[in-house]
């Protein structure tokens, strides 16, 4: 068994983490796309112990006027925490670090949208955290990026993200509460289809040669990732497919 200072033991005999996870393995993710009818798109999605809801408007119309912009559509990402998705009450309303998750969240997807394609619209975004277990900026982008393809806003592809951090001295993949409270370093990233980093961030300390194997673990998850995203996306709009299949 090993621990750090703060004897937490992130490690049994056999390597696991404290969720009997291998250092290399995510968290399991639930989706279920296209659960608000007032929305152009949606998505509910758990990923280990976070819940994250999103919706998606437009393009419509930018309100208020002023915001609107004559070449292009702005794009607009709000990411909330819920006061009761945490164990100490989260204080409801926007804080430096939700202003900051969500400006880096609609960067993350900027590069996917054609957003010169709809002058004085907006494309807008939330992100309800409905109960947070680390990693919840990560598991938004992934659930906002499904709900943008249900919205049927144009894309160049999806963005999948997730966090890489180290623990004990090790790197580990998709880092769950107590290593993300107690750990050394987390690093969370967005990725597109092709391999694009829209979104990277890190809070800690690693060496070099720790960033490098953070970086290959993160983009492996982001991959792993990217296939349960299409593999939902499948599940939900395979019968749309077959149905279109018929009629030609
Ligand atoms: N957290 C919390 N209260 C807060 C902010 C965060 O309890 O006001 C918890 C929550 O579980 C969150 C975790 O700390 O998922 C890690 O937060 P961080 O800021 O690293 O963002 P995240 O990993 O969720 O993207």
């Amino acid at each position: 068994m090993s621990s750090n200072q703060t004897d937490v033991v992130f490690f049994d005999e056999n390597g696991l983490r404290t969720d009997q996870r291998k250092p290399d393995e995510i968290r399991p993710m639930k989706i279920k796309i296209g659960v608000l009818s007032r929305a152009n798109g949606s998505c509910y999605l758990e990923w280990g112990a976070n819940k994250i809801l999103a919706a998606v408007y437009g393009p419509r119309e930018a309100h208020p006027r002023r915001i609107q912009l004559a070449n292009r559509a702005v794009i607009r990402y709000r990411y909330n925490m819920q006061s009761f998705s945490v164990e100490d009450r989260a204080r409801p309303g926007p804080s430096r670090r939700s202003s900051e998750i969500s400006k880096v969240s609609r960067e993350a997807f900027e590069p996917v949208l054609f957003p010169e394609d709809y002058p004085k619209a907006a494309i807008d975004i939330f992100v309800e955290v409905l109960q947070a277990d680390a990693g919840t900026r990560t598991a938004a982008i992934n659930a906002a990026s499904l709900a943008l393809v249900d919205a049927g806003i144009p894309m160049r592809g999806l963005v999948s993200a997730c966090a890489a951090g180290k623990v004990d001295g090790k790197i580990v993949l998709d880092l769950n509460k107590p290593e993300d409270n107690y750990g050394d370093a987390d690093l969370p990233i967005a990725m597109t289809e092709d391999g694009k980093i829209t979104l990277i961030q890190m809070d800690g300390h690693l060496t070099p040669s720790e960033f490098e194997e953070a970086m290959d673990l993160v983009q492996k998850g982001c991959r792993q990732v990217l296939e349960i995203q299409k593999a939902a996306l499948l599940e939900k709009f395979a019968s749309v497919m077959d149905d279109d299949d018929e009629e030609v």
